[in-house]
């Protein structure tokens, strides 16, 4: 039997569905939109059913999850602002459907897993990969095993100091108003000056505000973590010269105090078009390590 394992990267907007194996190959996919939980979930079953039997299923998942192993509510999407989402048995529902073991994570933890395994991340001892985009969510894997409490990391709801210029603006967090999501997320951006930081000339302030932002991030991680890699991504991340100046303010904001210097260790992610997919494989491997054992003895 060929390692059928169902992928999915579900978001708030569409389900990203492959089905791969083990050897990183995703062998089909398709995108199913999301819609209401229980319309959206059979779709994607009926769709990677029609694909054979399935070895295990890896979601990396909207949140927040609770990912809690001893709550009755493990594997449920909770208080999320997705409308019809909050407490969905997301895991539940997959496992049911699919008859097969499920690792269910934050779709960001899944990203940090996989850059760690496989792209920027590789090698390195601790790394942290922060995503700015509709949202702004991290991840950090320290030894090998993404880091979490009570449950998934929030680092997009960090508090920071304001910038000098900025302090007219309340933030659009609807939690917490100015947190680090709120300040400098993509809709914080548009809500600001009316365009994405692309679409701002160069020599707008917006760019020098939002790096501000990101570094004081940066020096935050480092003092929580001291990661040997912190890797941005995400929408934001992907105007032109923004990476750079983020490196220049943290160097700054870090007043050359920790080990990790940003000019350095702070990269883009590697992983382009799968790494949402790449992401729900790293989560089966690193939570079901006994599928790949099985399949190893169950004859190829
Ligand atoms: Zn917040």
């Amino acid at each position: 039997m060929k390692d059928n394992l169902a992928l999915i990267e579900a978001g708030g907007t569409k389900f990203v569905v492959g089905i791969g194996g083990f050897d990183r190959q995703i062998r089909f996919r398709t995108r199913i939109e999301t819609t209401f939980p229980e319309e959206t979930i059979s779709r994607v079953t009926d769709w990677l059913l029609g694909h054979g039997p399935i070895a295990a299923t890896g979601i990396a998942c909207f949140g927040p999850l609770d990912l809690d192993p001893d709550s009755p509510t493990w594997g449920y999407i909770t208080r999320t602002t997705k409308q019809h989402w909050s407490m969905t048995d997301v895991a539940g529902a997959f496992g049911k459907a699919l008859g097969c073991p499920v690792a269910l994570d934050t779709d960001v933890n899944g990203a940090a897993l996989a850059e760690w395994r496989w792209g920027a991340g590789q090698g390195a001892q601790s790394s942290l990969y922060l995503t700015v985009g509709t949202g702004i969510g991290g991840g950090a894997v320290v030894g090998g095993r993404l880091l979490g409490g009570l449950s998934h990391p929030e680092m997009g709801h960090l508090r920071l100091p304001r910038h000098p210029a900025d302090h007219d603006f309340g933030g659009i967090c609807p939690f917490h108003g100015d947190c680090l999501e709120g300040l400098a997320s993509g809709p914080a951006i548009t809500a600001r000056w009316g365009a994405s930081l692309s679409e701002l000339a160069p020599d707008h302030e917006g760019h020098e505000i939002i790096a501000w932002y990101l570094a004081r991030a940066i020096s935050t991680f480092q003092a929580v973590l001291e990661p040997s890699r912190i890797i941005l991504g995400g929408g934001v991340l992907e105007t032109p010269g923004l990476l750079d100046r983020v490196r220049r303010e943290a160097i700054a904001a870090s007043g050359g105090y920790f080990v990790g210097d940003p000019g350095e260790i702070v990269v883009s992610p590697k992983l382009q078009n799968d790494a949402g997919l790449l992401g729900a494989l790293a989560l089966i491997e690193q939570n079901l390590p006994g599928v790949r054992g099985d399949h190893g003895t169950s004859g190829g």
